[in-house]
């Protein structure tokens, strides 16, 4: 189970923006920093491999072929920018995203980059909007940019329009 070809398996970790760290000893087969934090791979003697369980999520997407976002350091500072704009957007509006209404997974979670939260401006800051809490919204990464900067009542027929389709499915 798990993975077949674990230097592939790395190789994608590293495309998804995690960073493969070398093993420091010889029963880890791989040690890796991601969005859910430090993840290590031990091998016994007898060729067991013991995986942590966010490890075994995140290879689920990819034998499956879904690309995750899962940058941990250098984007640090800005995803927790992100987790505190999200922690007071849900509160202020549920976790469903702004244009689509589905839920919108904590910036810490494991999705696919697709649907990464991410925090939008109602009017851009390139249109002179604040960057304050009572301009911004939850939408998902892939919503987000079909918006684009699109002016505040564009934003806002697209949403209607999204909305309906979801509800015509
Ligand atoms: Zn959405």
């Amino acid at each position: 189970m798990t993975v077949r070809d674990i230097d592939h398996f790395a190789n994608w970790l590293t495309d998804c923006g995690a960073e493969v760290l070398e093993p420091t000893s010889e029963w880890e087969i791989l040690r890796v920093r991601t969005s859910s934090g430090l993840l290590v791979v031990h091998q016994n003697r007898k060729g067991i491999q013991t995986w942590p369980s966010s490890l075994l999520d995140i290879a689920r997407s990819y034998n499956a072929g879904i690309k995750l976002a899962l940058a941990a350091t250098r984007r640090r500072r800005k995803a927790s920018k992100t987790y505190q704009d999200y922690g007071a957007l849900v509160r202020r509006d549920g976790n469903g995203c702004f244009f689509c209404s589905t839920i919108v997974a904590s910036p810490e979670s494991p999705v696919p980059s697709d649907f990464a939260c991410t925090v939008e401006h109602l009017v851009c800051i390139a249109h002179g909007g604040p960057d304050h809490l009572s301009n911004k919204f939850l939408a998902h990464r892939k919503c987000n940019e079909i918006a684009g900067n699109l002016s505040a009542p564009e934003k806002i027929k697209l949403r209607e329009r999204m909305r309906a389709e979801r509800c015509g499915q």
